[in-house]
């Protein structure tokens, strides 16, 4: 017997909640808009899941459904994160690539229910979901790290230092480049600890730790506010406990706490 099928709905960037404040939807009501895309996600607690994005019409959007941001989603952890994460990634990438990059023509499905390719109507282009590899890295000097404060940070907020790879670099030049970019100092000993899909719109963190062993501090004022030096024994406002940010800053401290 085949799993029945639930979805996940997206409407202008929001994910909409069902009547009991759910995301998941067992069915896709007519009256809240047309299917602009949708992508299969895969097995979820015995349903087949699908994200599907609607055309709500704006001037009454907010009466025919609630919504929320999909950080929102993630953060309140509604679902298993790949799944949010990946549903995310893929609307975010069929609002942003519907006509072909190569000859301008429109993009349709791929006839392969198993490709997730959109295919050009006029050259035959095939496009594939988008993405983009960032480093974010914790820097380390004896037992301080350094937190920055982005400029889109509220005030008091902290986070680690991250950016995007270039073409041609590898991951450890990214975060070298990074770090000398916007702090000014000089890193050695990286090393990979993890990553995290990020669908904003379609980024995976690929996170490290490296040791500061030069440099002076010296803040990009185009990309921060502010960064410093912390004690580990003492620090300021970290991100969410869902963030790699945050598990990059655990993960360094679970040693020292636990006498290791
Ligand atoms: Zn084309």
């Amino acid at each position: 017997m085949n799993n029945p099928e639930c979805w996940l709905l997206f409407s202008r960037g929001n994910i909409l909640l069902t009547g009991s404040g759910d995301c998941l939807w067992q069915d896709i009501p007519s009256h809240l808009g047309e299917i602009v895309q949708r992508h299969p996600l895969g097995h979820h607690d015995g349903c087949f899941l699908t994200a599907v994005e609607l055309a709500v019409p704006e001037a009454d959007a907010a009466e025919r459904v609630d919504s929320v941001p999909v950080r929102t989603a993630i953060m309140a952890e509604a679902l298993p994160g790949f799944l949010m994460h990946q549903a995310a990634s893929l609307i975010n990438w069929g609002r942003n690539n519907r006509c072909c990059s190569r000859c301008g023509g429109s993009l349709v499905e791929s006839a392969r229910m198993d490709d997730r390719a959109r295919v050009c109507k006029s050259c035959d282009y095939q496009s594939y979901p988008t993405v983009s590899p960032c480093i974010i890295v914790l820097i380390y000097r004896d037992d301080q790290i350094l937190l920055a404060r982005g400029i889109h940070h509220p005030p008091g907020f902290h986070s680690l230092i991250a950016g995007f790879v270039e073409p041609g670099e590898t991951l450890e030049q990214a975060v070298a480049r990074e770090v000398m970019e916007e702090t000014g100092l000089i890193v050695s000993d990286i090393r990979y600890q993890s990553s995290q899909p990020w669908p904003f719109p379609h980024n995976l963190m690929v996170g490290f730790t490296a040791r500061c062993t030069g440099g002076k501090l010296q803040v990009d004022t185009r990309e921060l506010v502010h960064a410093d030096w912390f004690p580990t024994d003492n620090l300021p406002q970290l991100p969410p406990r869902q963030t790699i940010a945050r598990q990059l800053v655990e993960g360094f401290l679970e040693p020292m706490r636990s006498g290791r």
